[in-house]
């Protein structure tokens, strides 16, 4: 019987929800290019429910234990003796969101002799320390597709938001305000603008689809071409490395896996490439930007505003400089993670352990490490140092 260890977010401030703002969502069966939505044989929630905090549970209690396995969910995944440190020792299976990491260290994998499967509710599985993955033998697999396009949705949100000045002039309403010279002094048309994305995958294609109808001039740069088919289509610029596309931006958006090829990679150097007053959006990994290199920017001018989900460590500290830099539209880590994302990387993460389970294949798309090596996705999108 395998024992598994959930960790997940609070739940909300006033209790776990007893009614929502809607009364379904749309279902989702499959994605752009075909992948299918997860095909658990079953799932024991109610689609557009809180799954993702720990009452939610993703929806996995009745499954894993009417089979006799254990599961243990908890929030405290930091600090000297966190739940998680007391319970990884004779823990089978790890699952954690990256909008709340449990970050699976070399050192924790040492202290975890029976930890094999580390799957992540969700994609982007850059917690878990893939190295030592690949030497632990450990299989690392995410929900692949899951979120794609609700983070392309809220990239896109972020660029309106920024371009046109939509948060200080909400807030010009909520103090009571009428200043319309304050709010439309930092208020453009993205029409026209020149918009790239660092990657075209899953995530920084659906944002270029969805950015073509505003008229804008799209750019892309990636470790594979597009096919030429799309770039025609959607009229795009294609540059070979980031550095080549940037200085013709005015606004960027940052969506590659953090890897060793993108670790520091908006740092002091590539910033004052950039147009003065250019947008950058990351909602990918905080780490693929130098924290104090964008809040100069910010100050300096270099950069108009930034904006994302994503921060380091999560959660982010009180004093974090992100908090409080200028013009920045930052949020917490939830673009991934909205009611809709839930259904779906919660009934992902039961396909997965459904399959691991019985001893079948888990879909090779799903898989980032497997057999001591990068495997499915992880062999397309990632490296190891
Ligand atoms: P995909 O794997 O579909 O796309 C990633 C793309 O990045 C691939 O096309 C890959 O290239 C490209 N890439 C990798 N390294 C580089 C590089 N050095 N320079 C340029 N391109 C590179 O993933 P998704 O689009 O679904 O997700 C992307 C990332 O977004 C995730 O890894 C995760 O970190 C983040 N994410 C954030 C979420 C949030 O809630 N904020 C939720 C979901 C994801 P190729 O494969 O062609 O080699």
């Amino acid at each position: 019987m395998a024992k598994v260890l959930c960790v997940l977010y609070d739940d909300p401030k006033d209790g776990y929800p007893t009614s929502y703002a809607r009364d379904d969502i749309p279902t989702i069966e499959s994605y752009p290019g075909g992948q299918t939505a997860p095909t658990p044989k079953a799932i024991d929630f109610t689609p557009g429910t809180l799954l993702g905090s720990v009452s939610g549970e993703l929806g996995l209690r009745d499954f894993l234990e009417s089979q006799g396995h254990t599961l243990v969910v908890t929030s405290d995944k930091d600090g000297e003796n966190s739940v998680l440190d007391r319970e990884l020792p004779d823990t089978d299976v790890v699952i954690s969101q990256p909008f709340w990491p449990a970050y699976i260290t070399a050192e924790r994998m040492a202290k975890a002799p029976n930890l094999k499967l580390a799957i992540t509710a969700g994609i982007g599985s850059d917690h878990v320390d893939l190295d030592a993955a690949t030497k632990h033998g450990l299989t690392v697999a995410e929900v692949t597709y899951s979120n794609s396009i609700s983070v392309a949705e809220h990239v896109v949100m972020m660029i309106l938001g920024l371009v046109r000045n939509y948060l200080p002039s909400h807030q010009v309403v909520l103090d009571g305000g009428w200043d319309v010279a304050d709010c439309v002094s930092r208020s453009y048309d993205l029409e026209g603008m020149h918009v790239g994305t660092v990657a075209a995958g899953r995530i920084g294609l659906a944002v270029l689809r969805r950015l073509a109808p505003f008229d804008v001039k799209l750019h892309y740069t990636d470790r594979h071409r597009l096919p030429e088919s799309i770039e025609r289509e959607l009229n795009l610029t294609f540059h070979p490395d980031t550095a080549s596309m940037v200085p013709h931006c005015d606004v960027v958006t940052v969506n590659a896996p953090l890897h060793p090829e993108t670790e520091g990679l908006f740092g002091e150097d590539l910033l004052a490439t950039m147009k003065r007053g250019t947008y950058l959006i990351n909602t990918a990994r905080a780490k693929i930007a130098d924290r104090d290199a964008i809040d100069r920017a910010l100050h300096s001018g270099r950069l108009a505003g930034y904006a994302g989900d994503v921060w380091y460590p999560q959660p982010a500290p009180a004093d974090h400089p992100w908090r409080t830099m200028p013009h920045h539209g930052m949020t917490p880590h939830i673009s991934g993670s909205s009611l809709s994302a839930q259904t779906r990387y919660a009934a992902g993460t039961r396909e997965i352990l459904e399959s691991w389970l019985a001893g079948t294949p888990i879909r090779d798309e799903y898989l980032i490490v497997d057999g001591g090596r990068l495997a499915g996705a992880g062999a397309h999108s990632y490296s190891t140092r």
